[in-house]
């Protein structure tokens, strides 16, 4: 049994009741009331800065508003009409860096509107109900995605939702990317990246194929010849070197890594 003296690097300083308490789902979803309190502070502001915060520009006072009326459904496809993987969006994305932030709540009192919390509110809550989109009529077109990625499945994704057959090729065994290999678990709790994969393919007409690599097990010009257009999303990988004196040490790995 280790504890916080043990020499070297080690697993299990922690107790269990600590671990379990670190990695458990913080903060936690708010309930039905929570969310309406939450939204009924939001003003509907008219030019609202919170939207040109966001990097997917989601309408949020509009969202907002749907939660308040009690439908929290409409928001979550207001949400995902911009942003397919808002749920993960939820959970991780820096919003008290970005439309929290910018927020007039935040600018006038210290206190924004929970924007995050109330966005996976609105899309936890309707991820319960299944998929909601529903394919055009088939296309006839193929289309392969490079990259299983938040860039890949939502571009998978749109391409399903307008009738086109999509083939994902992914290099490792596991879909997501990031959102799989290189987000913390506390901050995702119950294996939420699969699960938003598994949903997101429910619309049908993409296939995944895992351990697949460009370059190594197929080339551009094969994937150009075979399908009527490629998205390349291989995301960009590798880290800044620390340029630090014993970074090549055993022991020594990346973050990103090391979140893997
Ligand atoms: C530690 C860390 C924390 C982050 N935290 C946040 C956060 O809190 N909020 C936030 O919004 N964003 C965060 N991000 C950023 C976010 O993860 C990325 O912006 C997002 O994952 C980029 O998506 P992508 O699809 O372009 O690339 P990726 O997620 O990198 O996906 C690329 C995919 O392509 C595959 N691939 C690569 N090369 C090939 C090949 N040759 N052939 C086939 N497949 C290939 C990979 O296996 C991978 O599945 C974080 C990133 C890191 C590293
Ligand atoms: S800035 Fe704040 S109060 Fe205004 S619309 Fe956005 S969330 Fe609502």
């Amino acid at each position: 049994m280790s504890s916080h003296r043990t020499p070297g690097i080690v697993s299990g300083r922690l107790p269990q009741e600590a671990l379990a308490r670190n990695f458990a789902d913080h903060p936690p979803p708010l309930d039905r009331h929570e969310a309406a309190v939450a939204a009924d502070r939001c003003y509907f502001c008219h030019d609202a800065p919170c939207i040109t915060a966001c990097p997917t520009e989601i309408d949020i006072p509009l969202f907002i508003r749907q939660i308040a009326t009690g439908t929290p459904d409409a928001a979550a496809i207001t949400i995902w009409d911009q942003n397919i993987l808002g749920g993960m969006c939820a959970r991780v994305c820096p919003v008290e860096q970005l439309c929290e932030e910018a927020c007039v709540r935040e600018v006038a009192e210290g206190k924004p509107v929970e924007i995050g919390r109330l966005q996976r509110h609105a899309t936890d809550h309707a991820m319960e109900s299944g998929h909601p989109y529903v394919r055009a009529a088939p296309t006839g077109r193929r289309v392969a995605v490079v990259g299983a990625g938040p860039a890949g499945l939502a571009a998978a994704h749109r391409l399903a939702v307008h009738g086109h057959e999509v083939t994902i090729l992914d290099a490792r065994p596991k879909a997501g990317g990031l959102n799989e290999y290189g987000i913390a678990s506390y901050k995702t709790t119950e294996d939420f990246a699969r699960r938003e994969v598994e949903w997101l393919l429910d619309i049908g007409g993409i296939t995944i194929e895992q351990g697949k690599a460009l370059g190594r097990d197929v080339t551009l010009d094969e994937l150009r010849a075979e399908f009527d257009a490629v998205f390349l999303g291989m995301g960009l990988a590798g880290v800044n070197a620390l340029r630090a004196s014993g970074e090549a040490h055993e022991g020594v790995q990346d973050a990103v890594d090391f979140i893997a």
